[in-house]
């Protein structure tokens, strides 16, 4: 690798002119603003204050804030120079697997923003919210109906938080039924790590099954790891390797059988929303992630929202709050009752996802909500088969749904990982796909592109990948190793930068001390 003189890494000769370098004139290294800013600089003036009398007693710091000052323009052009350096869902296609990184249209922005929306407070009266209350109600009937389940739990406010939910109403439901000592929960291998870490974390042992020769889990596997101990199975559908679970009515019926629950992951529910009601599939309970299926992806727009939807089994243990009609018009119901599993979060979930969720929902309607999850079903093969002949699948032979799954075995004996390969992808212009995950295959690239893609920009990728797999089987390898070299930082040392974080800024004057 050579530097050139701003001390970044020149391309190695086998790769392509850079198309759009990262142009040091015009994206400078970008200082803190604590760098930037002192103290005598401010963006607005203030009349100086008029101290009254000392109520903070020995309280009141003794040391300035020191608090950068900067002018509105120095404040500005800071901010949106760093929003230049970061790749986003809005500059372009974000091929992360089991993320649904899909488009935030920008009606569900302006909907989330309406005052009588955006301004309310968790503590105004309920006949002041009369509207608010209205969305999650309707959205609460759009959840149950789209899955055809009994009750939905709205305040969990992630994916993660949502299994949290579900489990503790299992957990409540066993031990309404003399079940307690049910202590174990069944997680496949391919599972998403929040899967066994909510089971461990609420006292649960988790036993593991395998995945077959498929990528899916077999009913008979399911079977041999009952018994009297089981509590629930934790199974994702589609799976993390996007793949649809064939035995899923047989699985739910024989956890039935052995009186425990399915809790299911619905966190991939894009690839199935409007096509298939998981309710019909037999599960118990289901986190469902706002901010995959429903638009307003990670960093797209604002927090996540993982509402679960109950069965008819586990509807008494829902927690609270909850909206309910009363009259003529919706109450808030803040007080558990017996079987309630009481409250998880302080106030009533995440508004402003909410108002987008419904949003998406009613502007696509139910024929569009499955032509979304068609589309992305349609995207991810369009990938799969553009590149089925460079590219090496753990588990090939059937279509995919949402997602489609290499492993790294195209790359053996070249000198490139599958990290290499995705920091190259960077240099081309395209956010890295998922890797190394699902862990269940050696040098997992997940690859989902959502419904929101044109065939325009998935033909793009696909050439820019398979330009880059050729150029890998061909003995290219530095031009991985090096990369990224168009990023605004090259190649970082990621193992440090993980073991050594530095959290902390301080001013150099007092970091020599
Ligand atoms: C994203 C995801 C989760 C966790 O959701 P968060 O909102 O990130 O907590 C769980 N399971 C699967 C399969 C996921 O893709």
């Amino acid at each position: 690798m050579t530097m050139n003189a701003t001390g970044r890494p020149t391309a190695p000769t086998s790769a392509p002119a850079p198309s759009s370098p990262a142009d040091a004139a015009l994206l400078p290294a970008e200082a803190l603003l604590f760098e930037i800013g002192d103290r005598d600089h401010s963006g607005v003036d203030l009349p100086d204050l008029e101290v009254g009398d000392e109520r903070l007693a020995g309280l009141r710091r003794k040391t300035p804030l020191d608090l950068p000052g900067l002018t509105e323009p120095e404040a500005m052009r800071h901010y949106v120079r760093l929003s230049r350096r970061n790749y986003s869902i809005d500059s372009g296609m974000y091929p992360l697997g089991s993320c649904t990184m899909k488009h935030n249209p920008r009606l569900n922005e302006k909907m989330a923003r309406l005052p009588g929306f955006a301004d309310v407070h968790p503590l105004q009266p309920v006949a002041t919210v009369q509207g608010a209350l209205g969305v999650i109600e309707e959205l609460a009937h759009w959840l149950m109906e789209l899955t055809n389940t009994s009750a939905v739990a709205m305040s969990p406010k992630a994916g993660a938080h949502g299994e949290l939910c579900g489990m503790m109403a299992i957990r409540a439901a066993h031990a309404a039924n003399g079940q307690s000592h049910r202590d174990v929960v069944l997680v496949p291998e391919s599972a998403h790590g929040t899967n066994p870490a909510t089971a461990a974390f609420l006292g649960y042992k988790v036993r593991s099954i395998d995945a077959n020769a498929n990528g899916t889990v077999d009913v008979a596997a399911v079977k041999a790891a009952i018994d009297d101990n089981v509590a629930a199975i934790m199974l994702t559908n589609p799976n993390t390797c996007g793949l649809f679970e064939p035995e899923i009515i047989e699985i739910a019926e024989a956890i039935h059988e052995a009186g425990a629950y399915f809790y299911c992951d619905g966190a991939n529910f894009n690839a199935i929303m409007g096509v298939v009601r998981p309710g019909d599939l037999g599960i118990d309970a289901m986190h469902i992630n706002l901010h995959k299926t429903f638009s307003t992806p990670h960093g797209g727009g604002g927090p996540g929202a993982g509402p679960v939807v109950l069965s008819q089994a586990l509807a008494p243990f829902a927690p609270v709050p909850f909206v309910r009609r009363s009259g003529d018009g919706l109450e808030l119901v803040e007080h558990p009752d017996a079987t309630s599993l009481g409250r998880l979060t302080a106030f009533h979930g995440q508004m402003g996802m909410y108002v987008r969720a419904l949003t998406y929902m009613l502007s696509h309607g139910k024929d569009g909500l499955a032509q979304a999850a068609r589309d992305a079903v349609l995207n991810a093969n369009y990938i799969k088969a553009g590149l089925d002949d460079l590219f090496t699948a753990p588990f090939d032979g059937q279509p995919v749904m949402h997602e489609v799954l290499f492993d790294d075995s195209f790359l053996k004996g070249t000198g490139v990982s599958t990290l290499d390969f995705a920091k190259a992808m960077i240099d081309e212009g395209f956010h890295p796909m998922t890797m190394y995950f699902p862990l269940v295959v050696h040098g997992a690239m997940l690859i989902e592109p959502t419904e929101s893609e044109s065939r325009q920009t998935l033909d793009a990728f696909i050439a820019t990948m398979r330009e880059l797999a050729e150029d890998a089987v061909a003995g290219n390898a530095e031009r991985f190793t090096a990369a990224p070299i168009r990023a605004p930082l090259a190649r970082l040392d990621e193992t440090r930068a993980a073991r050594q974080p530095r959290l902390i800024w301080r001013h150099e004057k007092t970091e020599a001390s």
